[in-house]
């Protein structure tokens, strides 16, 4: 193992000799491997949050972070960040129905619907609470559209459409391209329908479930397996509604006609903005579910190196360390689901980041290197960071998360995820091409993985944010072109995403990857060492919270 190692290392060396005649790069692919083969290796257990994966996991990386000398950046002068956790297991429901006066229509779980709660609670118990469809049930201020028009949500169940208003529009509709065409905004996404929802003090929130507008199938959406996990929160937060579930297509449209509503009708009607919510008459819901509930405690990792002349300004370099830990036995026997990709390649990039800047004079505004727990079951550490931010939010300057690299070699691109967000893709352009390399726009943005990685955490909270995701689209390989690129993709995220599979390999050539970690290098070390502040661009959903903090940024 040890000479493949070295053979890597020496392999590095060479093709990190410039191309554009600046010097080579501080990224070390060779170091990269090493690192993630150390926290997909079988002590690590599969990094599951709060096991005893998690205690040797956040020791490494403490070690790790020490031996570069860098300072700890968690609370209370230490290195770490309390995640408290909320997991919970529903049961069977001993009652769940809708009644229409004299007529009940029942709800069987699995089939029609899958009820959850991320509550603290031993029970869910709602009774004859009416029902309203709320169309896609946005509010977006920024665009001129609100969905809810002043309705107070108390004591009610509301039903959402999944995806955005756009998504099924027709070009000659006036909602055409309004909430960014076939690419999903943060709108559209379930866990921004529970969150208004929730604002709204709704008692609960249906998502309809739809497999072109979700982006998956039914038995994704019905999949309860392990349960749900939430932050746990300090009663003077808003709390998430007291249920959250998706229903089927077919159980919605039944329920609707019981209503004397049309399903079809009512989805053109939520694509216009004179859309109004429609109470389900006569509907009553009734639901009592027990929940199985715990406490986890698990933690992210956060460490700095300040800056010499503006060190309240900070830009942040994020991975996550957990994986999906032990698991069902696969056809090898295998049961640890390593996560050696996503995210221990994040994590060395991260790492290997901090090792480069450790070993250079120090920069103007600090540098933050952190490590996310929870990611998979939420983005829930980088979450509970947005909720108590050890650095405060209006004066970051950057926010640039690695969430999975490929490891099918040297690219002659990088993949933007979630294009026309923030100026940072022109750091993102320059960089590339400063490498000779250039910038390609995520291949599905329908797919909405802009809002599915740590750093929308942070990007909710106002911080432009870059992330690299090797998912995102199938990169154009020296060897082998876009081709090569996107049979990678294909296969890694068929068998290997989330799966045992995603182990280390002494076959990857994690050339194209130290790039791809290099591009942060090069936009981090630009950043910390000027007085410019990253702008979103006039559409986006983000630039609302970052201009209200405006006056806390100096010029
Ligand atoms: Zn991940």
């Amino acid at each position: 193992m040890k000479r493949i190692l070295s053979l890597l290392g020496a392999t590095a060396l060479l093709i990190s000799m410039p191309v554009t005649g600046d010097s080579p790069s501080p990224i070390d692919p060779a170091r990269m491997s090493a690192i993630a083969k150390t926290l997909a290796s079988d002590a690590f257990q599969g990094r599951a949050p709060g096991t005893p994966g998690e205690a040797t996991t956040v020791a490494y990386l403490v070690d790790q972070f020490r031996a570069l000398g860098l300072r700890p950046a968690g609370e209370n002068g230490g290195w770490l960040q309390k995640v408290p956790l909320v997991h919970n297991v529903a049961g069977v429901p001993t009652l769940l129905e809708v009644k229409f006066g004299a007529s009940t229509l029942p709800l069987l779980v699995g089939r029609d619907i899958n009820p959850q709660t991320v509550r603290p609670v031993s029970r869910v118990t709602i009774t004859d609470a009416p029902m309203v469809f709320v169309g896609y049930g946005v509010s977006a201020p920024e665009r001129g559209w609100d969905d809810f028009k002043g309705l107070d949500l108390h004591g009610k169940v509301a039903i959402f459409l999944v995806n955005d208003p756009d998504f099924e529009a027709g070009p000659n509709e006036p909602v055409a391209g309004k909430f960014g065409g076939r690419a999903m905004t943060y709108y559209g996404r379930w866990t921004y329908k529970f969150e208004e929802a929730a604002r709204r003090g709704a008692l609960a929130a249906f998502v309809i479930h739809e497999t072109a507008a979700a982006g998956y199938g039914w038995n994704v959406a019905a999949n309860s397996v392990g349960g749900t996990y939430d932050i746990a929160r300090a009663a003077d937060q808003t709390q998430p509604v007291l249920l959250q579930a998706w229903i089927s297509r077919e159980a919605a449209v039944g329920l609707l006609a019981k209503a004397g509503l049309d399903f079809e009708a009512l989805k053109r009607q939520a694509r216009d903005q004179s859309f109004r919510p429609v109470e389900l008459r006569g509907a009553r819901f009734s639901i009592d579910m027990p929940v199985a509930t715990e406490r986890v405690d698990s933690h992210n990792v956060l460490a700095e190196l300040p800056g010499t002349k503006h060190p309240e300004e900070s830009i942040l370099f994020a991975a996550h360390w957990d994986a999906f830990g032990i698991g069902a036995p696969d056809s090898d026997g295998r049961t640890i689901r390593p996560g050696a990709n996503d995210d221990g390649l994040g994590i060395a990039g991260v790492l290997e980041l901090a090792r480069a800047f450790s070993r250079m004079p120090r920069t103007e505004r600090t540098l933050v290197f952190a490590a996310w727990t929870a990611e998979e079951r939420g983005l829930l550490g980088s979450e509970t960071f947005g909720v108590h931010p050890l650095f405060p939010p209006a004066k970051m300057v950057a926010d640039l998360t690695i969430d999975i690299l490929q490891t099918a070699g040297p690219s002659r691109d990088v993949v933007l995820v979630g294009a026309g967000q923030s100026d940072l893709e022109k750091d993102l352009a320059r960089a590339a091409a400063a490498q000779g390399r250039s910038v390609t726009p995520d291949a599905k943005p329908e797919r909405g993985l802009f809002y599915r990685a740590d750093h929308f955490s942070l990007a909710k909270r106002g911080v432009p944010t870059l992330l690299l995701m090797g998912i995102g689209g199938g990169a154009d390989l020296v060897s082998g072109g876009r081709t090569a690129g996107d049979a990678w993709v294909s296969d890694y995220t068929a068998h290997c995403y989330h799966q045992t599979c995603d182990a280390w390999s002494a076959t990857w050539d994690l050339r194209g990857a130290a790039e791809d970690v290099d591009l942060l290098y090069r936009i981090g070390l630009e950043l910390a060492n000027s007085r410019r502040w990253p702008q979103w661009y006039a559409a986006s959903e983000f630039k609302a919270v970052r201009d209200a903090s405006a006056s806390a940024r100096p010029l």
